[in-house]
């Protein structure tokens, strides 16, 4: 939902990490960017430049805030992926990404421990990963790169990069970027993160009340009564994509991913949510590209310096703070050209007749990078215990994806029902 983040200024814990990752794009992806185009090859997939910053500065690097070292994952093929097939404009990628580096930060909504920034026009996501999704990433790009090449319109998430910063006490953050589904200048009424697992999958309706921007589960959805309102034209378009792209899932093995639907009503319009919103920022000082000479150890040290900075820096009374207004117009044009993406950046309802109606959905496949593996084998055998097992969220791959296409062909209008689906017995 919109700006429910918490705002990202400098005396937030994640400041500084918000800052190196930020530096270390900037630098990496205008590097890769500056040099001409060239047919990917195939060490492309497993490349990773390294970056090493310091206060000082060199030839590759200019001077930072803070040491870190920064890795950029495949960057010729991630530049292939945003310019060739998500059609992102490379300076506004970059613009969006670092211009004043502010950003706010969505803490952990998910179980997994990852932290989600968005950019401050609201257009893209950083996520931080595990390292096992990372490895994950890294491992199927080839095949993820086919499947988004052969399938432009597929709903699943959109990497647009890979990278990872490492602290000076070694500690080591992966994450990814990804198009943030939602739009800058929608409301969305209703979330729903659905998985077509049934066990455990509803957000407690009294705090849905309450909390109207709350992400809401399948139950949630099949108790409501809900469908996804489209005609035969888009429905079976959106089948269609559905059904190759959860065939890929189930080629890759994974399982534990979600269908995100955002719901914007358009009678309500924007008009009682924070997006008529002002978003409060804060505006960090970005440091000038420049060098600086040398300088040995002692109060005069760049670790000193650099101390001396943080610290006064860090001081709350010091923080400037701005007001930033999002757009009432659709800014994020590349949707256009993409099939669910094409109508005010998300997919219109229709009637039975393909007529437009009031309702406009924002979907995507979300959290695709977790494996059927030992450790989900593990939770499979004891939530199956006391639960039906082909219903709880962890199930093999195939079974995985056959479940969550069927669930999404049930909830379309014209199919059986969210009901149906739940009250159906699978016979061991
Ligand atoms: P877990 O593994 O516990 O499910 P996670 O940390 O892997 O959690 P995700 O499932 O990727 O997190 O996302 C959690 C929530 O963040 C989603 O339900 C959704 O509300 C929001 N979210 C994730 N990705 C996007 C996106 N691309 N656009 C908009 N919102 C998103
Ligand atoms: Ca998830
Ligand atoms: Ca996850």
């Amino acid at each position: 939902a919109p700006l429910v983040g918490n705002l990202i200024g400098e005396e937030h814990v994640n400041y500084v990490l918000m800052y190196n990752m930020l530096t270390g794009i900037r630098t990496s992806v205008s590097r890769c960017q500056a040099k001409i185009r060239r047919p990917l090859a195939q060490d492309d997939y497993d490349a990773a430049n390294k970056y090493s910053f310091d206060i000082v500065g060199n030839e590759l690097t200019p001077s930072a805030k803070y040491d870190f070292k920064f890795k950029d994952y495949a960057p010729w093929v991630f530049r292939e992926l945003r310019e060739d097939f998500f059609l992102l404009d490379p300076a506004d990628y970059l613009v969006s990404l670092t211009s004043k580096y502010i950003l706010s930060e969505l803490g952990s909504p998910g179980k997994s421990g990852s932290f989600f920034y968005f950019s401050r026009d609201y257009r893209f996501i950083i996520k931080t990963i595990h390292h096992n999704e990372h490895k994950f990433l890294r491992r199927i790009l080839p095949l993820y790169y086919d499947h988004v090449k052969t399938n432009p319109h597929t709903l699943l998430s959109r990497f647009y990069g890979l990278h990872r910063v490492k602290l000076p006490h070694g500690h080591k953050i992966h994450f990814v970027i990804m198009n943030n589904l939602f739009p800058p200048h929608r409301d969305i009424h209703e979330t729903y993160d659905l998985k077509g697992s049934t066990v455990g999958r509803e957000y407690p309706e009294e705090r849905a009340r309450e909390n109207p921007r709350a992400t809401l589960k399948d139950l949630n959805w099949i108790h409501r009564d809900k469908t996804l309102e489209f005609g035969p034209e888009k429905r079976a378009l959106l089948t269609e994509q559905l059904r190759r792209d959860s065939e890929f899932l189930k080629k890759l093995g994974v399982m534990d991913y979600s269908l995100l639907v955002g719901i914007h009503n358009m009678r309500r319009g924007n008009k009682d949510n924070v997006r008529s919103n002002t978003l409060k920022v804060f505006s960090p000082h970005v440091p000038a590209i420049r060098r600086k000479p040398t300088q040995v150890k002692g109060p005069g040290s760049p670790d000193a310096v650099a101390m001396r900075r943080i610290m006064r820096e860090s001081d709350p009374k010091r923080l400037g703070s701005t007001t930033l207004r999002l757009p009432e117009e659709d800014t994020t044009v590349e949707r256009q050209h993409f099939l669910f993406y094409q109508d005010e950046g998300g997919l219109r309802a229709t009637d039975e007749q393909n007529d437009n109606m009031d309702l406009i959905y924002y979907l995507g496949v979300i959290d695709i990078l977790t494996p059927y593996n030992t450790k989900k084998k593990v939770e499979h055998f004891w939530k199956g215990l006391s639960a039906d097992r082909h219903k709880i969220s962890p199930v093999p791959a195939q079974e995985y994806g056959d479940r969550f296409f069927s669930f999404m062909k049930a909830i379309m209008r014209g199919g059986e029902g969210g009901s149906k689906f739940l009250s159906k017995e699978k016979v061991e």
